[in-house]
């Protein structure tokens, strides 16, 4: 009687976890956005710095123009052309209540581009977002719409593609549409973390993280070390694993994550959909400091900290195990979208030893997560809005000399290692000798070893220089009086005649602050400047708003973000 009920019982889940999987019939299919056979670069939900991944990454044999068609009939209801995220990109919205996203365009097709061109010119920018009505430009399943590229925040060609669930925009895991997509591998299990909760936790001993690495004997993964783990007190768990598809060497995600402690499932995330406003509580999903640290993606299997996931199943007493008396067996069960599953075993003894905890005694300032915070001293204050923390900081600073380049000291504002949901406004006091050159003044972030990561812009007001910034660690001010370079690429201002040339393409650069205005002037009147960050290249198209036959003027105006211009002057004949 046992035993047949217990087989029932695995019949219903066996067949509940395979429908789930890959081929959900109670959704539509879409048709392939390229036609070429598809292999993914990135999968969905993938764990990327301050975001899941809210499509697949579809690989375009690492070059441009692949034509990009529409997955499926319905009107392009969007086109968004920015410097970063998806550069040139298009939405197209269908019946069936969803819409698709095709991103790192390289161009749009005629039609779509005639709209684009007409706003860009209206704004006299770049950059620009609209919106369009149904039957402004219908498309049919498999039209041309534009073709593939590498624009905006992409390590290399290839299509950026989502499915979302129209209402509310919510990124769905476009593998459970059918696409003609192979994948018998199971996911590769990395490393274990695991982690004392509160001071009088251990693990070995230990009342700090432990990571450990994971080897693969026969079907399952062990821990590698052959230390017996012993534990004390409230414990989390987390997992570092990756997925990898057929016929692509590419580092993708996992589906579904489970831990079970003596059998009982405790925890449990399925990345079935993810909400565009949540999706930079990825920084308190994962464990940050190792992300940052160690660039390992351990995704923790407790909640303990402010989010707002929706992604997360059975989450039975936070996803924390106690070890109070005894030990515990520790599994996890790691799933691809197409099924394919990992499981690795741990026993946890019970750690009978009394540990003393750690007496801390450095000073910090206690900002509460759910409440405004800020920090004041003579040279720096910061503001940090309520809900921008995961959970309450003992909050420290400290500071060490200028920089050569410098205007202010370095000041640590907390660590690299502590993530924030919202910006926060920091202000920093600069040396009164450089002050009268303040409207040339800029905030960078630096890393551990004081080179710059970013600069981050800002504004000078009597002495002091405010920015507002994601990211905690080290920041200092620098000044910046040197304007951009400008250098012809593809032609020479000695060779006035370019009736040949598609492009005019010139390298922008600036050393310090960075690019921020890019403008083109054909005698004088504005034209469409188009600009990669990413190489640091301008250029204009020669295939519209063409010049009269005969000589003109143009110009190239760059910017830096402290408002040094330099203008480059091309005077040719058509
Ligand atoms: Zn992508």
């Amino acid at each position: 009687m046992k035993l047949s009920k217990s087989f029932f019982l695995l019949v219903i889940l066996i067949v509940t976890v395979s429908s789930s999987f890959a081929q959900n019939d109670s959704l539509p299919h879409f048709g392939a956005p390229l036609p070429i056979p598809m292999y993914l670069a990135g999968n969905f939900a993938e764990l990327r710095g301050g975001h899941f991944h809210g499509g697949m990454d579809i690989k375009t044999n690492q070059i441009e123009g692949i034509p990009v068609l529409a997955a499926e009939d319905g009107f392009v209801s969007r086109v968004k052309i920015s410097l970063g995220g998806y550069g040139n990109c298009l939405y197209i919205t269908h019946a069936n209540g969803f819409s698709t996203t095709y991103g790192h365009l390289q161009r749009f097709n005629d039609e779509i581009n005639d709209y684009v061109l007409k706003q860009q010119y209206a704004q006299e920018k770049f950059t620009i977002e609209q919106f369009f009505l149904p039957y402004q430009i219908p498309v049919k399943k498999g039209d041309i719409i534009a073709l593939s590229g590498n624009s905006g925040g992409s390590g290399g060609p290839h299509l950026h593609f989502e499915i979302r669930k129209t209402k509310g925009s919510i990124a769905q895991n476009p593998l459970l549409f059918g696409f003609d997509i192979k994948d018998n591998i199971s996911p590769t299990l990395k490393n274990i973390g695991i982690y004392p909760m509160n001071d009088t936790s251990f693990i070995n001993g230990q009342n700090s993280p432990l990571m450990l690495p994971l080897v693969k004997r026969g079907s399952s993964y062990v821990i590698s070390s052959k230390t017996k783990l012993k534990a004390r007190g409230v414990i989390g768990f987390g997992i570092e694993a990756i997925d990898k598809l057929n016929g692509s060497n590419n580092v993708c995600g996992v589906y579904n994550v489970s831990l079970f402690a003596d059998s009982n499932l405790i925890y449990s995330h399925q990345m079935d959909e993810v909400r565009f406003e949540n999706t930079r509580f990825i920084q308190t999903h994962v464990d940050f400091y190792e992300a940052k640290k160690n660039k390992r993606k351990i995704q923790k299997s407790h909640l303990t900290t402010y989010n707002n996931l929706r992604i997360y199943k059975n989450v039975q007493n936070k996803g924390l195990v106690y070890f109070s008396k005894y030990g515990h067996q520790m599994d996890y069960s790691v799933i691809d979208v197409y099924g394919n599953k990992s499981t690795v075993k741990m026993d946890i003894a019970f750690d009978s030893n009394n540990y003393q905890p750690e007496m801390k005694t450095d000073s910090f300032t206690l900002f509460v997560y759910k409440q405004n915070g800020t920090y004041e001293s003579d040279e720096l204050k910061v503001t940090i809005p309520k809900y921008s923390l995961y959970e309450n900081l003992e909050f420290t600073t400290s500071n060490s000399d200028t920089l050569p380049q410098g205007v202010s000291k370095v000041h640590f504002v907390q660590d690299l290692y502590t993530p924030l949901q919202k910006k926060m406004t920091v202000t920093i006091k600069t040396d009164s000798v450089a002050q009268e050159k303040g409207n040339k003044f800029f905030a960078v972030s630096l890393n551990e070893k004081l080179k710059t990561i970013a600069p981050e812009g800002g504004k000078y007001e009597n002495g002091w220089v405010t920015f507002r910034t994601r990211s905690m660690g080290p920041y200092t001010i620098l000044e910046d009086t040197v304007p951009p370079v400008i250098k012809p690429v593809n032609f020479s201002t000695t060779t006035p005649s370019i009736r040949n040339k598609k492009q005019l393409i010139l390298k922008a650069e600036d050393a310090m602050s960075g690019v921020k205005t890019y403008n083109a002037y054909m005698d004088g009147e504005w034209h469409l400047l188009e600009y990669d960050y990413k190489t640091n290249l301008v250029w204009i198209n020669l295939d519209h708003h063409l010049p009269s036959d005969g000589a003109h003027k143009l110009e190239i105006k760059i910017g830096d973000s402290v408002n040094n211009f330099k203008t480059f002057t091309f005077n040719f004949i058509w």
